[in-house]
């Protein structure tokens, strides 16, 4: 394993033009217009696996847009690895604010990266991620030190929730199985700080719509005895957060984890700076839940947040109307001992509650994810911290993450085992942004330190 640095110095710019390459295939799982790239893009996945020493590579056809599965086995009675991640991308609106094409990637410095940054739609989330298994595994194939077999799940649809992913998985539980799951799809806390992320919130998320008149209409002729849709919908958004900005939906906090002063004192641990991070947002001051720190709310606090809002007439000059139609969609992140469909039917009754007789409101929800932890004492999250330290030479700290990563709690349900965290991204990556970029760094580090995660982890389970 000695070697593995030489191997990343010797092929470093091959590894950036495949990632670039992958790069340039805009995947845009949300827009049902790329439905191409997303084959083009599997197939690319597949081939990618295929050269670095797959025994098999499949794109496997679901309902909706495939899944890229492929496996090595060297030997049956050794664990097995199941790598997962995927290779679709969000969407690149507002494409105004990209300095660069979204999917003509280039490598600029950055405060934060004096050596380089790949900028471009997926290079932190997660097609750079991704391709640092892809190259580790290369490096274990062609350096003969492949110490355990590995399957790789790779979905196209992580970005609008794994539409088809928990059919593939009920379907293919043999197939699958593992010991640990390893996903690359989270970040750490800086480059000389490496973290592993214990916790994930669970996610929720609805589509309102609010009709009034059958049709828009004139506002002089009706303004002021029609109800506005877009003025009624405002109120109900508004009311979904009181004072504190806790959320208001009838019984959303209830059986969730309570942190005791000790827990909060451990999370208050990670070095965090209030000024750094909003100098790093460009705001002025933090906002939340009343008698939370930034760090709580979050990562172990629920939330509820409006993520777009439209109706009426938005084109040049005037149109005055009283518009027929106001639209929102919302989406809750939520914590252990939340449910996501109850609290989805929660947020629909309690919006369908808040709706006057003068317009028709409706609610259509999706099942989201539950929340998900990952115990320190397992040896997959042991082997990682191991890695880290050999890589970094510095301990890891673990870490909750606010974001969501639904089917990590499906995997536990469907296949039984645990998921590992181990990004190698920032915050300040941009992901879900314009200008999404990935450190050179992280990419080349998370190659060199995935192998050593391999090492320990087989070595940890003799
Ligand atoms: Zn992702």
């Amino acid at each position: 394993m000695s070697d593995i640095k030489n191997y990343i110095e010797e092929n470093k710019d091959r590894f950036l033009d495949e990632l670039f390459d992958l790069i340039r295939i805009p995947s845009i799982s949300a827009d049902p217009t790329h439905i191409d790239d997303m084959h083009k893009t599997a197939e690319a996945i597949k081939k990618s696996l295929i050269d670095a020493g797959v025994d098999k590579a499949e794109i496997c056809e679901t309902p909706t847009i495939p899944v890229v599965y492929a496996e090595k086995i060297i030997d049956e009675k050794l664990p097995t690895v199941l790598i997962y991640g995927h290779y679709d991308v969000q969407p690149v609106d507002p494409i105004s604010l990209w300095d660069t094409d979204p999917f003509e990637p280039v490598i600029k410095k950055t405060e934060l990266h004096p050596e380089g940054a790949i900028f471009g739609r997926g290079s932190s989330d997660d097609k750079g991620q991704v391709y640092m298994h892809v190259k580790a595994f290369e490096y274990m194939v062609k350096s003969n030190t492949l110490p355990c077999n590995v399957k790789f799940m790779i979905e196209g649809e992580e970005e609008i929730g794994s539409t088809s992913l928990g059919w593939y998985v009920e379907r293919n539980k043999e197939k699958l199985k593992n010991d640990i799951i390893l996903i690359s799809d989270t970040g750490m806390i800086s480059n000389s700080q490496p973290s592993i992320t214990t916790s994930l919130r669970g996610i929720a998320h609805v589509e309102v719509e609010v009709t009034g008149p059958s049709r828009d209409l004139h506002s002089g002729l009706f303004g002021g005895a029609v109800a506005n849709p877009i003025t009624v919908l405002n109120k109900i958004l508004s009311k979904l957060h009181n004072d504190n900005n806790e959320v208001t939906i009838p019984g959303f906090y209830n059986g969730i984890k309570k942190y005791t002063e000790a827990e909060r004192a451990e999370i208050a641990k990670a070095p965090f700076v209030e000024e750094d991070y909003k100098k790093a947002l460009n705001i002025d001051a933090v906002d939340g839940e009343a008698g939370y720190s930034t760090i709580e709310r979050a990562t172990i606090r629920p939330t509820l947040d409006v993520n777009g809002i439209w109706g009426g007439y938005t084109g040049e000059g005037s149109k005055t109307i009283i518009p027929s139609k106001a639209n929102a969609k919302i989406s809750m992140r939520l914590v252990p001992g939340q449910d996501p469909a109850e609290m989805t039917e929660a947020l629909s009754k309690y919006l369908n509650s808040l709706a006057p007789d003068s317009v028709k409101i409706e609610v259509k929800g999706n099942r989201g994810g539950y929340a998900y932890v990952t115990p320190t004492n397992n040896n997959g999250y042991l082997a990682a911290s191991k890695a880290l330290k050999e890589t970094f030479g510095i301990d890891s700290i673990p870490t909750g993450s606010g974001g969501s990563i639904p089917i990590v709690a499906l995997f536990e349900k469907e296949l039984g085992s645990k998921s590992i965290l181990i990004g190698l991204g920032l915050e300040s990556d941009a992901i879900h942004s314009p200008n999404e970029h990935f450190g050179v760094f992280n990419y080349l580090k998370g190659i060199e330190t995935i192998p050593y995660f391999y090492k320990y982890y087989v070595e940890l389970e003799k």
